[in-house]
């Protein structure tokens, strides 16, 4: 009789794990690859056909390039350590052009230095930004009477209150817009600055509180005692790359990490869905599409809704929080251009655009300009995305992929003067790409942790939680493996789990 196929094994052996990991994402394969370094035994389950969730590479017009995540943020190094251990660091890349722009009040203008998520510490740097009228209502902040913040406050409604509805409009949204497609009058100041939000309770002005997180960044960047002035322009992102990307897209970094965790000894299976999550005795029994795994712990890195389902018999306190998580969904329209057929080549890495203003796109990233390696792929093309869709704004992305992208030609052509066709272009949708953080966002999380740690062997990860970025991903994905191992029974060495898989 011959051999089965590696596929139609019995499944004994290979779900024969201490951990399971659900999901993929870069958040779930940050804690597989952690807990298999340590020398546990993983398995991660992943219902899509493919690993990486929001992170993803594909291709237009021969080139490769990123349709979903395509930068990490240096600043913090989490995203960047993993990269480098698993065997990119010698792809990653800084972006070729620094600074990005703004398309608002008729005209592209750069962006303003020296700003917390479009907060400024200094009027005079957003002034083109900001009217002349704005500009003199920033200036009213350092003599208005403190505005009290209480437990969490909504980062929109705080700093229209400090510095003016403009600043909120022309430049908090935007910049918000392009991290979490959210809506600053509902998104939490303490979950998305809690440093400003810290620093607001002790400083006279929110100017002054700006001011004081930059100095403090700048200090600690600074250890040496380096001049502080050129450390903070650094921090603010003028210099040194506080971005980075990964050549052939960031979209490689979840292949090579789970390629990590098989070479460790752990299993990674695609096209498994998680269904159900119930306590066993010695562990978690996970109910998937294909039958039932068992292992002694669990790491549930899904997101909100997925997790909400599965947690719902074992953790219901936690999987009502988690299925109140809004998410905002979005799309982004890559375009290829012949170089040939652009007037003039649009420079600079791109722009954001304030709701306020009323146009279509949120956002429009140049890749070619931004990222050498695309470029380098072909120089007769020309590659640019953008971004469509807020929170707020499901209409838009019922609208069919061509209308998207005739409405981002348009805009850009509006905005840039570019009019020339596209000789390819690819649209990317993104239901439910990213998680909302409202005001008492965290204590919805700190509810959920606390649920959660009263299971033992039980653990929870990912965008829903602590962070949207790569970074803040990887970083909860590691917290939510070091709790499982630290557990009896889980970690490397413990006893092994009699694990087994019902068909
Ligand atoms: C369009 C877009 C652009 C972005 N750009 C950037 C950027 O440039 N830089 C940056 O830092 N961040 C960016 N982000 C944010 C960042 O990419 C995400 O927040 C992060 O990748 C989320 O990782 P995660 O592991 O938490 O979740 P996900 O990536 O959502 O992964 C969760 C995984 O769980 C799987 N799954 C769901 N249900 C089940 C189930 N029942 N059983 C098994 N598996 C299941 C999903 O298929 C998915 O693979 C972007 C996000 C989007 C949407």
């Amino acid at each position: 009789m011959s051999a089965p196929p590696a596929d139609a094994r019995p499944a004994g052996r290979e779900s024969d794990a201490d951990v399971l990991v659900l999901g993929a994402g870069v958040a779930g394969l940050a804690a597989a690859h952690r807990l298999a370094l340590g020398g546990a035994r993983v398995t991660v389950l992943e219902a899509d056909s493919r690993v990486g969730g929001k992170l993803l590479c594909g291709e237009i017009a021969g080139c490769a390039v990123d349709l979903g995540a395509e930068s990490m943020l240096a600043r913090r190094p989490e995203a960047v350590d993993l990269a480098r251990a698993v065997g990119l660091g010698d792809a990653l890349r800084p972006p070729a052009v620094f600074g990005g722009a703004l398309w608002t009040r008729g005209e592209i203008r750069p962006m303003p230095k020296g700003h917390l998520m479009g907060v400024p510490g200094d009027p005079a740097s957003v002034a083109g930004v900001i009217s002349p009228d704005g500009l003199a209502r920033i200036a009213e902040d350092s003599r208005l009477p403190a505005t009290p913040l209480g437990e969490d406050v909504s980062i929109g409604e705080y700093v229209a209150q400090r510095l003016g509805p403009e600043v909120v409009d022309r430049l908090v949204e935007p910049l918000l817009g392009g991290v979490y497609a959210g809506d600053a009058r509902r998104i939490s100041l303490r979950a998305t600055l809690p440093q400003l939000y810290e620093a607001a309770r002790d400083e006279p002005s929110l100017l002054a509180a700006v001011r004081a997180v930059q100095r403090a960044a700048a200090s600690a960047a600074a250890p040496e005692g380096a001049a502080a002035e050129g450390a903070a322009t650094r921090a603010a992102g003028a210099e040194a790359p506080v971005f980075l990307g990964i050549e052939g897209g960031v979209g490689r970094l979840p292949e090579a990490v789970a390629a990590a965790v098989r070479a460790a000894g752990g299993t990674v299976r695609t096209g498994v869905a998680a269904r159900a999550l119930r306590r066993t005795p010695d562990g978690w029994l996970v109910e998937c599409a294909d039958g039932a795994r068992t292992a002694r712990a669990v790491v549930v890195a899904l997101p909100a809704g997925s997790a909400a389902r599965l947690l719902r018999e074992a953790a219901p306190t936690a999987a009502a929080e988690l299925e109140r998580v809004e998410y905002a969904s979005m799309a982004l329209c890559t375009l290829a251009f012949r170089r040939a057929d652009l007037a003039e080549v649009p420079r600079g890495s791109g722009f954001l655009v304030p709701p306020v203003d009323g146009h279509t796109i949120k956002a429009a990233t140049f890749s070619s300009n931004k990222w050498q390696w695309v470029a380098d792929q072909d120089p007769g093309l020309f590659l640019l995305r953008t971004s469509v869709g807020r929170i707020g704004e499901p209409a838009l992305l019922e609208r069919d992929d061509d209308e998207l992208v005739r409405l981002s030609l348009r805009d850009l052509r509006e905005a840039t003067g570019l009019a020339a066709r596209p000789v390819a272009s690819l649209v990317t949708r993104w239901r439910a790409g990213l998680p909302q953080y409202p005001v008492g966002h965290l204590d919805a999380v700190g509810r959920v942790h606390r649920a959660i740690a009263e299971l033992p062997g039980l653990a929870v990860c990912g965008a829903a939680y602590g962070g949207v970025g790569i970074p803040a991903c990887v970083a909860d994905g590691h917290r939510a493996a070091d709790r499982v191992a630290a557990q009896p029974g889980a970690a490397a060495g413990a006893p092994s789990a009699e694990a087994r898989m019902d068909t």
